[in-house]
């Protein structure tokens, strides 16, 4: 299968040649004829799919056939994503496929300056790609006008629902016209995203590339069990002895993020923090700092891991397991892309079984276990009594995403604690 095939026009031809993609990936060849048709689309797929150019591209196509008088502050395509960094990759995107097109765009979201944005705003650009927080505050400022908006993306919606995103994506909704086009992008299919296509889509197309909920065979997982004051030390261990280069660490917490980052750099490993806590300016050097190889770890929390685009990622660590068995799938997502092997490893303590056994019953596999010599739990230390979290509310707290049965009296202790994620 050719670019050539599915019904692109030569400028569109030419910026995919450009960008060096010989042949669309399979989300890309389902999703490109069907937004063509005009149809709308619910798809089912992750990051590093190929799903940016699988929606901007066929938008791009159509904008160019549909010449409307353009009006003033009104925007033509409007692309929502939950994170900074996934807003400023799509962009970048979007620029380079539309190089040879006469349209504008712009991207805009929080934790930077709003002025610039207001006055790139101020002559309306045809495609803007946005995070939502901010797109509402620019609405308020009448900076922008959603009235004539064509075509609706909500990319990685699984991940606005578990950011609390969903009472504003309902208010940017209520902006839209009802005559549009939307897509709707998600790496998973909860109730709640189930529910929210249900309201967005008209009559959508499904279309899926990645199996629900599994994990990609080319991750190759495993579960080291490891008393929790020892993981800082058995992390340090393994990236020495293996001398590991791009380890991308997950921890649940900022605070914790922090902390790793440092006991890294004591240990004179080179490592960053990623997280929300931190300014765009430094999230952008961090990643740019790994990409480059000048840092050997990224230590993440989930939301600010996600959209993190980096093609061949070896090894991926979880330092402590998620408690949404989900954000596994998400994590060790991020290596063994495009067929390339990768390495996900889960530091597991004593308090973490719950949310292993979890992880295991979605993605329907036992995790090789392997104890580290040195490093054998202490099986008189007993799991620490759950503790109630309170604090640092994320935005109307997650989305019901997981849907999971719980099988002990754990339930409202994880449910508290899921609720009580921050943004990170
Ligand atoms: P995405 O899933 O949209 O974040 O894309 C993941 C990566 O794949 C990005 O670096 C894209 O530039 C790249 N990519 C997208 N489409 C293709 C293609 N057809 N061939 C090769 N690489 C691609």
């Amino acid at each position: 299968m050719s670019f050539t095939n599915l019904g692109l026009s030569k400028p569109i031809l030419k910026a995919i040649e450009d960008q060096g993609y010989t042949s669309p990936s399979p989300i890309q060849a389902q999703a490109i004829p069907l937004v063509l048709e005009g149809k709308d689309v619910l798809a089912g797929a992750q990051t590093g799919t190929g799903k940016t150019a699988g929606f901007t591209l066929p938008i791009l196509e159509l904008m160019m056939h549909k010449s409307l008088k353009r009006q003033k502050l009104k925007t033509r395509a409007l692309i929502l994503t939950p994170t900074r960094e996934l807003a400023a990759q799509v962009h970048q995107n979007v620029v380079d496929y539309s190089k040879y097109l006469p349209f504008t765009s712009a991207v805009i979201f929080g934790g930077v300056g709003i002025n610039p944005q207001k006055a790139k705003l101020k002559n309306g650009v045809d495609i803007l790609v946005a995070t939502p927080g901010r797109l509402l505050d620019l609405i308020g400022q009448d900076a922008l006008d959603l009235s004539n908006v064509e075509f609706f993306v909500l990319d990685e919606a699984d991940r606005m629902l578990d950011m609390g995103f969903i009472h504003d994506i309902k208010k940017v909704l209520k902006m839209l016209p009802s005559d549009k086009q939307s897509l709707l992008f998600s790496a998973t299919f909860s109730t709640s995203i189930k529910k929210l296509a249900d309201s967005l889509l008209d009559s959508p197309t499904l279309i899926e590339v990645a199996k629900r909920n599994t994990s990609a065979q080319t991750i190759s997982q495993k579960v080291h069990f490891v008393d929790k004051g020892r993981k800082k030390e058995l992390l340090v261990h393994l990236i020495k002895r293996d001398n590991w280069h791009q380890v991308l660490v997950f921890t649940r917490t900022k605070h914790g993020a922090n902390k790793l980052t440092q006991h890294l750099e004591i240990e004179g490993i080179k490592a960053a923090a990623i997280h929300g806590n931190k300014s765009q300016g430094a999230r952008t050097k961090a990643l740019a700092d790994f990409k480059a190889n000048a840092i050997q770890v990224l230590v993440a929390t989930d939301i600010a891991a996600r959209g993190i685009d980096i093609d061949q990622l070896p090894h991926v660590i979880n330092f402590e397991l998620p408690n949404v068995p989900e954000d596994y799938v998400h994590r060790i997502g991020r290596t063994g892309r495009a067929g390339n092997e990768g390495v996900a490893l889960s530091l597991v303590c004593v308090d973490e079984h719950e949310f292993l056994n979890d992880i295991e019953k979605l993605i329907k596999k036992d995790i090789e276990k392997e104890e580290i010599p040195g490093y054998e739990v202490d099986p008189t230390i007993k799991p620490e009594p759950k503790k109630k979290q309170g604090g640092n509310r994320g935005r109307g707290g997650r989305g019901n995403g997981g849907g999971q049965g719980r099988r002990n009296n754990g339930q409202s202790t994880r449910n508290n604690s899921r609720n009580s994620r921050g943004r990170a």
